[in-house]
């Protein structure tokens, strides 16, 4: 199955109902799976082959498919909120980001690589890890030449 079938899926089961505009929200966020967009973006490219679509129908999306579970929110600490397709949350951790602070660039790492940090933390706090958000700041290969 493709992502476009997994989403609709999951989006069925949750009672989501997929509209023409919800749709071609959902497409733009598939095309640009990794691009961490905002909704101010989402919009412009929305809007390209969706020109009646508004700014509100966009930001009401983006809370719908939060609360239903499909999307990850990715926050820079910059002001906007970015979003990702994140369509196994129960059962994955999320990945990281690394963030250059010359050009902005976000690169993700897909690996947990947190494993013994994980179960130091179970065992020392007694505390259940479910998820982390962990961002790291520097400088990416182009801009670190
Ligand atoms: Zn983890
Ligand atoms: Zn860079
Ligand atoms: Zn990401």
């Amino acid at each position: 199955m493709n992502t476009m079938e997994l989403l609709k899926d999951k989006l069925k089961e949750t009672g989501f109902k997929i509209t023409p505009q919800r749709r071609a929200i959902v497409e733009i966020l598939i095309k640009n799976t990794d691009k961490h967009l905002s909704s101010e973006e989402i919009y412009d490219l929305v809007r390209v082959d969706c020109p009646e679509i508004g700014l509100a129908t966009v930001y009401r999306t983006m809370q719908l498919l939060d609360d239903v579970g499909v999307i990850s929110k990715l926050n820079l600490d910059d002001g906007c909120i970015r979003y990702e397709i994140c369509l196994d949350k129960e059962d994955s951790h999320n990945h990281h980001h690394l963030i250059c602070k010359n050009c902005s660039k976000i690169i993700e790492v897909k690996e947990d690589l947190l494993d013994s940090i994980e179960r130091q933390i179970q065992e020392t706090y007694k505390f259940e890890i479910m998820d982390h958000d962990l961002k790291f700041y520097g400088l990416c290969e182009d801009c670190s030449k």
